[in-house]
């Protein structure tokens, strides 16, 4: 079967494209690209330029123009874009049975408008009897198969959209299409993700069409990063470039990187309306700060990032009362940015917020933390558990009338002593309350020393020999209620990964998808260490949190911190001051020098000791409390200059 299957490669290409032009920078992106193709089909795969202008169909590398002919001898033709090769499980198996049986194959995403691939065999689409309308159709379906994002659907529609939408193959066996909250709900709508096609499509219609002036030698990582930021920078789709370079800087561990952050989390305000006894949270030491449009306005460099976290460490984001300003601004401003934020859920009814949330936030993340309202009082010290209950409902029925998956219902729980037995039961009230994922966070208790708090003694780590069995058990209510899981893994079994205690993770509902896929078009690059080698906070997210009143500078309202592990606690308030300046100065502050002797360390042991501990150890464990705490006082005195 397979032999007489042949595939091709489509890339988008204006009407003046010349092959002898393409830069070598160019010229390994297209090679990367069919290296990926050809290792999914184990076939040679050939790369096809599609005029935007005119349909007509020309080999990438010659320009000779490609007759209907080519495409009517026996067997079954397959065409993709660079989009289908950013899933991780392609459907082809699929395409090419139901090309077999003589329909015209497609693999896309109705809700998005996403088409991936198409297949069909000459009797299935193409008919010999009729080639000036077969021209006709194929050319309309290879302009769908490029469409880039500056062009609307009928542009490229040539009138056959209705005719397979309802019949498309999910390009990914994952994703939030698939959100068990909302299957029955049909035609439901979303956002297309950063990565989607069209912009792949027209990313690399920039590289081949608008090729820069480059002299990269095979392997030369450094002259690859310094191409890929002269496209970026001229790009209409500059967060696919800012992505690779980023991969590339991250894998070297470039201490200085020139790529933005893929992904911001900025806390929208640090005051909260309740007091978790898992949190260092107080009323006392919150600063009644809230973001304001305007200040969002002024972060244009968001076009080169991928993700926007509209909350960070301590605060409840449904408190600023911009908020649903701030995401609808966010949403028209930069379409392709994924937006998501950490909630009590307590205020998410209120202030017009659920109409802003549904149909522009990605995901929205829910701190359940028990499975009663009694132990829910426990946790959190007031009674919220009924009302995160309604509230959510209100948020269900919202995306079910609006007809729209996002965002998709996420739910987490800090696991603790005093929970520790609700743990088998969240699964099943996740799937009562319309959330697909959950996640379990062992409390950390680095640093908690108030007596109403909990501390040390509730940690997981401090009541682990209960925990095995609850494990076991979650897991299989998860299963049977089609929930996520990430769930840490009982003692005999786990790891650590950057301070943080290795995970299990199980995609019950089928939702998860890849978020770094990128890196498959720099395979001809060659790296000194295997991929996750350093620390991924210092490349990947820049973190902003709110300053509060426990020592910080009292002129600032936020400042950048490095990470979500031991380094969170330290104030960096007078020397990573953020204040919504422009891109020149929030890359400055991206490569500042607490950030990069952070990252030198991550190359030799003992710049930071902090860092040294946590790559190798499970920090949320109380028995490295005391050292982690010395470690962390002594980094704090002997930079506190720099
Ligand atoms: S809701 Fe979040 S920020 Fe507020 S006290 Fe609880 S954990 Fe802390
Ligand atoms: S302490 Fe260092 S290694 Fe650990 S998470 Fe923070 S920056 Fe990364």
């Amino acid at each position: 079967m397979l032999c007489r299957l042949k595939c091709y490669l489509v890339i988008p290409v204006s009407h003046k494209y010349k092959p002898h032009k393409l830069s070598s920078c160019s010229h390994q992106l297209v090679a990367a690209a069919i290296k990926q193709a050809e290792g999914f089909f184990r076939l040679p795969v050939m790369p096809i330029g599609v005029i935007r202008r005119s349909g007509e169909c020309i080999h990438l590398y010659t320009r000779k123009h490609m007759n209907i002919r080519a495409f009517y001898g026996r067997g079954t033709y397959l065409f993709m874009n660079v989009g289908f090769l950013a899933s991780d499980s392609p459907p082809i198996e699929q395409l090419i049975q139901d090309a077999g049986q003589g329909k015209w194959a497609w693999s896309g995403q109705a809700s998005s408008d996403s088409v991936h691939a198409m297949a069909f065999r000459v009797k299935g689409f193409l008919k010999k009897t009729s080639s000036v309308s077969s021209m006709d159709r194929l050319s309309g379906a290879l302009l769908r198969l490029t469409t880039c994002s500056n062009e609307s659907l009928s542009e490229t529609d040539a009138g056959q959209s209705s005719s397979f939408e309802n019949e498309f193959i999910a390009p990914n066996v994952a994703g939030i299409d698939h959100s068990p909250a909302m299957e029955n709900i049909l035609d439901a709508k979303r956002r297309p993700t950063a990565f989607d096609p069209r912009f792949l499509n027209t990313a690399f219609m920039e590289i081949v069409s608008k090729p820069v002036a480059s002299n990269v030698g095979p392997l030369d990582s450094d002259d690859f990063a310094h191409a890929l930021l002269k496209y970026r920078d001229r790009s209409t789709v500059p967060w696919i470039f800012n992505a690779m370079v980023n991969e590339i800087e991250y894998r070297k561990g470039s201490t200085s990187p020139e790529a933005f952050p893929p992904e911001v989390h900025l806390s929208t305000t640090g005051m909260c309306n309740i007091n978790c006894r898992f949190c260092g949270y107080e009323q006392s030491i919150a600063r009644p700060n809230c973001v304001r449009p305007e200040q969002i306005q002024k972060m244009t460099y968001l076009r080169h990032s991928q993700t926007l976290r509209l909350s960070s460490g301590l605060g409840e984001p449904s408190l600023n009362p911009y908020l649903p300003e701030i995401i609808n601004f966010i949403s028209e401003s930069f379409p392709h940015i994924q937006m998501g934020f950490f909630s009590n859920g307590i205020a998410l009814n209120g202030n017009k917020l659920l109409d802003a949330i549904v149909g522009n936030v990605n995901w929205i993340h829910i701190s359940l933390n028990a499975a009663s309202p009694e132990s829910y009082r426990e946790q959190c010290r007031m009674d919220g558990f009924d009302r995160i209950a309604s509230n959510l409902s209100h948020l269900h029925s919202a995306k079910r009338d609006r007809r729209n998956l996002m965002p998709l219902a996420m739910g987490s729980m800090v696991l603790n002593r005093k929970n520790l037995f609700d743990l088998p039961k969240m699964p099943t009230l996740c799937r009562k309350l319309g959330i697909d994922r959950l996640t379990i966070f062992p409390f950390f208790a680095l640093g908690s020393h108030d007596p109403a708090k909990f501390g040390p003694d509730d940690t997981l780590a401090a009541c682990m020999p209960r925990y095995g069995p609850l494990y076991e058990e979650t897991i299989k209510t998860a299963e049977q209620n089609r929930v996520t899981l990430e769930i840490p893994a009982p003692d005999s079994h786990s790891g650590s990964s950057f301070g943080m205690p290795t995970r299990s993770f199980y995609d019950f509902a089928q939702i998860e998808s890849n978020e770094w896929p990128l890196g498959r078009f720099l395979t001809g690059l060659k790296f000194d260490v295997p991929e996750g080698s350093y620390c991924h906070f210092l490349w990947r997210y820049a973190a902003i949190g709110n300053t509060n009143n426990t020592g910080h500078s009292p002129h600032e309202t936020h400042f950048l911190y490095p990470c979500i592990g031991p380094l969170s606690s330290v104030d960096l308030s007078r020397r990573t001051a953020f204040r919504f300046k422009d891109e020149k100065g929030f890359l400055k502050l991206w490569q500042h020098t607490v950030l990069t002797l952070l990252r030198k360390a991550q190359h030799s042991p003992g710049i930071c000791e902090v860092c040294d501990l946590c790559r190798n150890n499970n920090v949320r464990d109380p028995a490295q409390f005391r050292s982690l705490e010395e470690q962390t006082a002594r980094f704090v005195e002997t930079h506190r200059k720099i």
